[in-house]
């Protein structure tokens, strides 16, 4: 089958060519306002896109931007049933003048191809939907049923799809999701992902007086609001690097010997670690690297305001010290109830007479794939397949808010895949994929779908 496949797609490669570039020409930034216009046109043209694969598409309406629906059941109730997700918008471009061709005309340059969204996520969710109008093409329809979920907000927050998660829920569900927004291990060697940890973020404000104070002045009295805070920040750690909040790792189990085998990359995070210029080491005392970067949660301090940090000197106390804190958690931790606790600590040891404001965002709680799932096996043998290599089964130490709920809501077993790379310049100017690289994303999903 895989001889026709790749013949199919080279009797059609000035085809796939042209409907990708069209895609990717789309101003679909999520995250601007004034592009809304391109993010609606964008959608319209994957609805024109999914119809031309042979699936019923329309577009479905949002509190933000349009999500795409698309479906084709004709495979019968006896057979599995995937959904696919992706998105159709992009990153900001700035800065611009760094683009070494215009970020919205695709264009070829040693075998690459340059544009906003080229690989994250046009290009990989093309490909997936490429693979539906190949299958169709060669053996008239396809081997099992598949929908499609594709946003235009991933890139800004996925608050219109997580909006609508509750009312979409019947027509989500499904056996399998499959998330093609990801990357392979490395040039040679395919990955699918098994899971992200989740995450919490807030803000911790500390305020003192009215105004600033002269430290001439008022120094020896006032409490100053940026010690308070770094006492403050000191206290959430104990010397064991572990986090001190009480009952921050409720929940929380050991990582057992095959996920640490599973999982376990020191060697490539030490690597990407030193890559980074870093040599002070902050994690949990007699924790690997794997187990601190992907299977423990962990409590960062974002950024720390108060007071003055320009040049020269200004003998002030600040009036008032804000902190950003996030949280990348695991299964097992609720992601409100982990912030509360941040709150709650933070609150009990705040000096008295000092206000304190905690802010609690909309958190998002992590998600585990089951290693042995059908579709973990079936994409892993598809890539297994394309790649001739063994496909490494990975976590994510990052998150992907969106899809542990869309997983949770589809009642579905979780596979991510895709062919990104960390050199593909995602997100920044003079983003990059291949057409290699697509075919090979085209191959495994069709593969994968006839394998499920
Ligand atoms: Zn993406």
């Amino acid at each position: 089958m895989m001889d026709a496949y790749r013949r199919w797609i080279g009797e059609n490669r000035d085809c796939i060519r042209k409907d990708y570039f069209e895609f990717l020409a789309f101003q679909s930034i999520s995250s601007e306002l004034q592009y809304a216009k391109q993010v609606r046109a964008c959608a319209k043209w994957v609805v024109l896109y999914l119809q031309s694969c042979g699936f019923g598409a329309e577009l479905v309406e949002t509190s933000g931007h349009p999500v795409v629906w698309g479906e084709d059941l004709s495979a019968g109730s006896d057979r599995p049933m995937l959904l696919i997700y992706g998105h159709y918008d992009v990153q900001p471009v700035d800065p611009l003048e760094l683009w070494k061709s215009p970020p919205f005309e695709a264009t070829e340059r040693d075998g690459k191809v340059f544009a906003r969204g080229a690989v994250d996520d046009k290009g990989q969710i093309f490909y997936a939907m490429c693979a539906m109008k190949m299958l169709r093409s060669l053996h008239g329809g396809l081997p099992i049923n598949v929908k499609f979920c594709i946003e235009g907000e991933e890139e800004s927050g996925s608050e219109g799809l997580a909006d609508a998660l509750p009312r979409m829920q019947k027509r989500l569900r499904a056996d399998s999701l499959l998330v093609v927004d990801y990357d392979s291990y490395d040039e040679k060697t395919p990955a699918i992902n098994l899971g992200a940890r989740g995450i919490m973020t807030l803000s911790v404000s500390l305020t003192g007086s009215n105004g600033d104070l002269h430290s001439g002045i008022y120094g020896g009295i006032a409490y100053n609001p940026n010690r308070a805070m770094a006492e403050l920040l000191a206290s959430l750690y104990d010397c064991e690097g572990r986090v001190a909040v009480d009952g921050f790792y409720d929940g929380v189990r050991e990582p057992t010997a095959e996920e640490i085998r599973s999982f376990g990359r020191d060697e490539d995070i030490l690597r990407y670690a030193k890559e980074a210029g870093i040599e002070a080491f902050g994690g949990e005392k007699g924790r690997s690297l794997s187990e601190a970067n992907l299977l423990r949660p962990v409590l960062e301090i974002n950024g720390i305001a108060g007071g003055y940090a320009g040049s020269g000197f200004k003998t002030v106390i600040p009036a008032k010290t804000v902190a950003k804190l996030s949280c990348r958690l695991v299964p097992g931790q609720d992601p409100d109830d982990v912030g509360h606790k941040i709150a709650r600590f933070l609150k009990g040891r705040c000096p008295r007479g000092m206000k304190i404001d905690v802010d609690l965002n909309r958190g998002a709680a992590a998600y585990r794939a089951n290693l042995s799932s059908r579709l973990a096996q079936a994409i892993g043998l598809a890539s297994e397949e394309v790649m001739r290599r063994p496909c490494k089964r990975v976590l994510s130490g990052a998150s992907v808010p969106i899809v542990g709920a869309l997983a949770r809501a589809a009642g579905a077993d979780i596979v991510g895949m895709g062919y990104g790379l960390v050199t593909d310049l995602i997100h920044a100017p003079n983003e990059h994929f291949d057409f290699p690289r697509l075919e090979r994303g085209l191959l495994t999903v069709a593969r994968g779908l006839e394998l499920l």
